[in-house]
């Protein structure tokens, strides 16, 4: 007997019609024979009009009311999807994160799993019910709850998977696997038959949202058979593993990213120490500092740039701020109109000339580039986020993917 986990994002649980969809292929799933654990999103926008209620009321709510509010959404998919599986005739039980044994660190808001008590989990699955657990949530070891970070449904279906030694993991979405880019912004992406947990990760965090990409990291770690595929067509999806066979397959796919925002420090002195004060600081209070950029110094002044995500913009600038003073700097610039777009290839380590034909496609574009890192399986560039799409699919193009 087969163990598949099977999850559903938001999109396939919208409204009654899609959870139906829903119970039909978990039950037929069923019986075949395989023991069927399920972990669901909210349905549809639930999460994000969560959010908006709660700002309606308080725009600064704390943290952890903030993950009571929002496990609701995912509590509710479950019920209904359970309700419709009972009307079918088999047997079913729901499980909330907490009940479900997903025990997280207390980061509200973006919770790490650090263990799955599998007790009830087996004890449901032993009496051959049909288990649904609610995506995106988990308790800390203060019994209060937490949420794993947007997207964190997939990171909750794939540690279910590692943990029961599933044989399967199924990330059912509204697109039918993984594509060499968004299907939405590139109309000539295409579907990739597999790719490799690497890339996958790359992909993931550099913004193609298919997949929360701790879920990618942990498929990863624990060797999770996993697949991307849609719940509205039966095609076959995008298998996601270890090895994959390509010939002069140099890149795998392009993504982009608009949650990032550049802050520039202009005409600090050109001298030891400095980007350790500088990234120091920012370290101190936890902002994760994303590309850096130096200028070349001139009559003892220099440039510094780096990128944050937008969250941290804020925060960034007043430490840069605090900081021109002491160092004597010109001035603090900020920018968040900009997008990063990368290309993503385990290929490319052993080819030269990628980096030149991404530049190439750009500059055809007449698209500037305002930042650029490279590292063994990604070259990465800032461009204006209104020529994003434009750059996206020229580099797309180029790459002939
Ligand atoms: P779910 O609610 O099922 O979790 P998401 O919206 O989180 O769905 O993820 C699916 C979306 O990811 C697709 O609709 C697509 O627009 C987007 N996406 C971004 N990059 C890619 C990619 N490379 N391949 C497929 N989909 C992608
Ligand atoms: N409902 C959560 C979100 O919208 C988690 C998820 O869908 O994976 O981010
Ligand atoms: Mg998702």
């Amino acid at each position: 007997m087969n163990l598949i986990v099977q999850k559903f994002g938001g999109s396939s649980v919208a409204n009654a019609e899609r959870v139906r969809n829903v119970a039909g292929i978990v039950t037929e799933t069923y019986k075949k024979g395989n023991n069927v654990v399920v972990v669901v999103s909210a349905q549809g926008d639930t999460t994000d009009d969560l959010i908006a209620k709660a700002h309606e009321i308080n725009p600064n709510p704390s943290p952890r009311e903030m993950d009571v509010l929002l496990t609701a959404g995912e509590q509710m998919s479950m019920a209904l999807l359970a309700m419709e599986i009972e009307r079918l005739g088999f047997p079913v039980k729901t499980l909330t994160g907490w009940q479900a044994g997903f025990l997280t660190d207390s980061t509200h808001g973006n919770a790490r799993i650090r263990r799955i008590n599998n007790e009830r989990l087996d004890n449901e699955l032993g009496k051959h019910n049909i288990v649904i657990v609610a995506g995106f949530q988990g308790m800390n070891r203060y019994d209060d709850l937490t949420t794993l970070g947007r997207g964190g449904s997939d990171t909750s279906a794939v540690a279910i998977a590692a943990s029961l030694h599933a044989d399967l993991c199924q990330i059912y979405t509204d697109v039918d696997g993984v594509y060499t880019a968004d299907p939405r912004l590139v109309k000539n992406a295409h579907k990739m038959d597999a790719i490799t947990y690497d890339e996958m990760l790359e992909l993931a965090t550099l913004g193609a949202g298919v997949l929360h990409n701790r879920s990618v990291e942990m498929a990863k770690k624990y060797n999770v058979n996993l697949e991307v595929l849609s719940s509205l067509t039966r095609n076959p999806g995008t298998i996601v593993k270890e090895v994959v066979r390509v010939e002069k397959m140099l890149i795998r796919g392009v993504a982009k990213d608009n949650n990032v925002a550049r802050i520039s420090i202009i005409g600090v002195p050109d001298t030891p120490g400095i980007a350790f004060k500088i990234f120091s600081h920012l370290a101190a209070k936890k902002v994760n500092v994303d590309i850096i950029l130096q200028s070349i110094g001139r009559e003892n002044k220099k440039d510094i740039s780096f990128t944050v995500a937008r969250e941290n913009q804020e925060l960034a600038v007043a430490i840069m701020e605090d900081l021109r003073q002491t160092l004597g700097a010109q001035k603090v610039i900020c920018d968040d109109n900009i997008s990063k777009v990368s290309i993503v290839g385990a290929g490319m380590q052993s080819n030269p000339g990628v980096a030149s034909k991404m530049f190439e496609a750009l500059a055809e574009e007449n698209i500037n580039i305002q930042m650029i890192s490279t590292s063994e399986i990604k070259i990465s560039v800032l461009v204006a986020q209104e020529e994003s799409e434009k750059a996206l699919n020229a580099i797309h193009d180029a790459f002939d993917l």
